[in-house]
This record gives C-alpha cells, sequence and structure tokens, in this order.
C-alpha cells in the first residue's frame, strides 16, 4: 500500500455515489476523529476539500494513535452515508501513516481555536490547511490567469522588466538599495520607465510582478512588496486606459463569478462589488463633496487617508477619479491642453482604497526633461531613459494595478496581509 495506491487515489471533491461499493484509496491530513466507541468518524482533507471515513473494530485503536493533521494514506470501500454534508462516505479498511504532526500543533487549522494574524503568518503554510484561506490563494491563482487572458484579448503581451535596478529613478526616497557587486543598486519600486520604452518596439506590453517600496507605512492597504499588474499602450490616451481598466475589472469579477463558483461560495461581497459600469468623477468634485462632510482641502491637496475614509462612505464601491492636479502627479504624467495645473490622469479607487493609478505620457523628450527638472530631478540620472524618447516614442499611456488590493476587495479582506501568503512589512521579514 504505498506509490501505486496514492497514484490512483480519488480526490475528497470529486467522490459521489458513482462510487458506491468500489474500492477506493484516498489521502490527505487527518482533521477530525470522533471516537464513538464502537464506532469512529474521520473527516480527512485533501486539496479538494474532505470526506468522511468511517472505522471500526482494529482500525479504531489504529486511528486513536494518530495525530491530528498527520498524512495518512487510507484505502476501503464507498459506501452510502447519513451524513448532511457528504454525498458518500468511505468504510475505511486500511490506513498508514505518510508523515506525523506534532502535537500540540501552533495553530488549529481548523480555525476552531482562532489565532491572531501575525501568529497565523508566521505558521503560514499550515494555516493554508484552512480551506477558507487556501481559497483566497486558489481565486488569487485564478484571478492572475483571468487578468492575463484579457490583457491578451486586448493585444498586450507580458514581458519582464529588471527588479534589479542600477539608478534611483522616479527620484525614490521609498527605494531599497543594497551592494551590487561594489556598485549601489536598488529594488525597482515600479516598471514606470521599462513599460513606457517598450511601447516604442512593442506597442502594448503588461507586467505582472513584485515591486518593493521602503516606505514606513503601518497600515493594513501597505506592503513593503506587493504585486502590481501594470500596463502600457502606445496611441492609447489615459481615457482609453480607463475604458480598458473598467472591462476588466467587471469582467473578471463577473468570470470569477460565473465560472468559479466553487471558489467564491465562502465569500459574501458578490452583490456588492458585481457592477456593469464604474462611475467617473473629478478631483475637484471630490474636493467638494468632502467640503460637504466638513472636510476642508484645498486645490492641490492630496486627498489625506480620513479624506479618502469619507469619500469611501460617499463612493463605497468602485469609482474613478479624473483630473487631478497636476504637481500631485510624478514627472512623467502628461498636462492637460490649456489647462496646465490639470494632469490627464486617473485613480480606481474601491471605497476608500486606491486600486489603480495611470494616465497619459509625456512623449516629447524636451518636456520631460523640463519636467524633471520642475520635480527637482536631475535628467542626467535619467539619461538612458531619456534618449529613447529621441528615437520615435510614440504617444503612450498606462497604469499600475495593485493586486494585492484588488484582493483584499474579491475576497472581502480588511487587510492586505491576508491575501498575500508571506507579507512583508515594516516589521515582519520572515517566514
Ligand atoms: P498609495 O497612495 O495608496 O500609497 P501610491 O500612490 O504610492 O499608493 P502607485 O505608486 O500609484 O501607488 O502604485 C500603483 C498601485 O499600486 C496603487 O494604486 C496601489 O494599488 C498599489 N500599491 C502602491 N503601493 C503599494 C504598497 N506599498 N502596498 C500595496 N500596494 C501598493
Amino acid at each position: 500500500m504505498q506509490q501505486d495506491d496514492i497514484r490512483d487515489r480519488i480526490f475528497a471533491s470529486t467522490l459521489n455515489k458513482d462510487h458506491i461499493g468500489k474500492n477506493a484509496s484516498l489521502v490527505g491530513w487527518l482533521e477530525d476523529f470522533r471516537d464513538m466507541g464502537k464506532i469512529g468518524f474521520v473527516t480527512i482533507r485533501d486539496m479538494t476539500g474532505n470526506f468522511q471515513g468511517v472505522v471500526v473494530g482494529e482500525m479504531l485503536s489504529e486511528f486513536r494513535e494518530v495525530q491530528r493533521q498527520s498524512i495518512i494514506l487510507v484505502k476501503g470501500t464507498i459506501q452510502e452515508t447519513r451524513a448532511e454534508n457528504f454525498k458518500v462516505e468511505v468504510k475505511i479498511e486500511k490506513m498508514k501513516i505518510l508523515s506525523t504532526a506534532v502535537n500540540p500543533l501552533p495553530i488549529d487549522p481548523t480555525g476552531r481555536v482562532k489565532s491572531l494574524m501575525d501568529k497565523r503568518l508566521d505558521c503560514r503554510a499550515l494555516d493554508l490547511r484552512n480551506f477558507r484561506i487556501s481559497n483566497i490563494f486558489r481565486i488569487r491563482s485564478s484571478v492572475l490567469s483571468l487578468i492575463r487572458k484579457f490583457l491578451y484579448s486586448k493585444m498586450f503581451i507580458e514581458v519582464n522588466t529588471p527588479k534589479i535596478i542600477g539608478s534611483a529613478t522616479e527620484g525614490g526616497a521609498d527605494l531599497f538599495d543594497f551592494e551590487y557587486f561594489s556598485k549601489k543598486a536598488y529594488l525597482a519600486q515600479s516598471p514606470q520607465l521599462y513599460k513606457e520604452q517598450l511601447t516604442l518596439g512593442l506597442e502594448r506590453v503588461f507586467e505582472i510582478s513584485p515591486y518593493f517600496r521602503a516606505e514606513p507605512s503601518h497600515t493594513v492597504r501597505h506592503l513593503s512588496e506587493f504585486i502590481s499588474v501594470d500596463l502600457e499602450a502606445a496611441f492609447l490616451d489615459y481615457v482609453d486606459i480607463m475604458d480598458i481598466v473598467q472591462e476588466l475589472v467587471i469582467s473578471t469579477i463577473n468570470d470569477l463569478f460565473v465560472n468559479h463558483n466553487e471558489e467564491i461560495k465562502h465569500f459574501e461581497n458578490k452583490p456588492a462589488i458585481m457592477v456593469d459600469t464604474i462611475p467617473r468623477t473629478t478631483y475637484q468634485k471630490c474636493l467638494d463633496d468632502l467640503r460637504g462632510l466638513g472636510e476642508k482641502l484645498e486645490f492641490g491637496d492630496d486627498l489625506s487617508d480620513p479624506a479618502l475614509k469619507k469619500l469611501g462612505e460617499i463612493y463605497p464601491k468602485f469609482y474613478f477619479i479624473t483630473d487631478w492636479p497636476t504637481k500631485l502627479k510624478p514627472f512623467y504624467i502628461l498636462e492637460q491642453e490649456n489647462k496646465c495645473e490639470l494632469s490627464k490622469s486617473f485613480d480606481l479607487q474601491y471605497g476608500y482604497l486606491e486600486i489603480v493609478s495611470g494616465g497619459t505620457r509625456e512623449h516629447d523628450p524636451e518636456k520631460l526633461e523640463n519636467k524633471l527638472l520642475e520635480k527637482g530631478l536631475n535628467p542626467k540620472s535619467f539619461s538612458d531613459h531619456l534618449k529613447t524618447f529621441e528615437w520615435g516614442m510614440p504617444p503612450h499611456s498606462g497604469c499600475g494595478l495593485g493586486f494585492d488590493r484588488l484582493m483584499m476587495i474579491l475576497t472581502n479582506s480588511s487587510n492586505i496581509r491576508e491575501v498575500v501568503l508571506y507579507p512583508r512589512d515594516t516589521d515582519r521579514l520572515t517566514p
């Protein structure tokens, strides 16, 4: 009883009435054992779900020795069950322990005994034995594939740009630096400059990758390492990009709820995030709305955390904010014609949470250089970037979508750490 049986195993979720009367082998971890004296009921879980096993006779004493969460291989006959939660059950005739779990375990992966998030993150691999939690990462994987599918359908190609970079581009005080063969190097905070350059030869690119920010943020929405979905497209402007983002978000959510029902059935925010269209408001309108709520901000002020919280009460779902003041946006964002104090940019918000930031880029090399100077940056540090703008740079636009934040919304999680396997923040560098 070993590898052949494991190879022929039946997965928990596929067990059904057609199997009744057949012999089967199954593997998984022992989640529960209810010992009734003459009969025992075991719950065994694998990656697809759980199944019930029934044990009698000698099998009972064998199961009494097994620590919960140990990995076991069982063989038996599939039979009818009276249990409400299972279609059938397995009358277990043979059992082999493949790996023993210690007792006590540092956390209870069934979730019956609650643990604080920090403790759970310290034991993340075990935490994932909780089906509700591992489901978050199944959804994450599905959403990544849906995003890729959507972007391919819009003629974007996936690219990979360097994460080790040689200069502190974008002016970053937020960069992690380190020694790189006796030179100073940095971890990329975004693919901004590379993805813009790539529109020159590839027109439409996207990248899904980790980025690094050395901001000492202690919030439920910031991490030092996060995944961003970045797009950049030649010949499109920021309104075209907003349209693409709107379609991407709506089609991803719809696809998730229609085709991945099994995974999302535990999450209860479905009605809140299913939308047909995403409303668009302006930065100025937000200031006016906020003024009505007693939050006095002047044109040019950034939307502070308290202001965003209040805005989130007015707009609890997805909404775009457009027409941001130029001075609040990075050097590469283009300003509006005849209204240079306003930029061609947008943010996509979900309540208080910023999900996407995007805009039309400056593609005139001379103007770009002036913008760098205006922002107090040294054009010499950008010479590799600026020279590409002299090779026939197409007008282009793009955006960056915070993937972990999108996952917070899709899984109704209030803390970004819930949707990231091994989060990195100011205090956490392990496991
Ligand atoms: P915020 O103002 O919320 O700190 P930002 O303006 O610095 O965000 P951008 O540099 O525009 O963000 O990055 C694009 C997107 O990446 C953001 O809209 C957000 O969804 C995500 N993002 C940015 N920084 C972080 C972070 N530290 N942790 C998680 N996601 C982030």
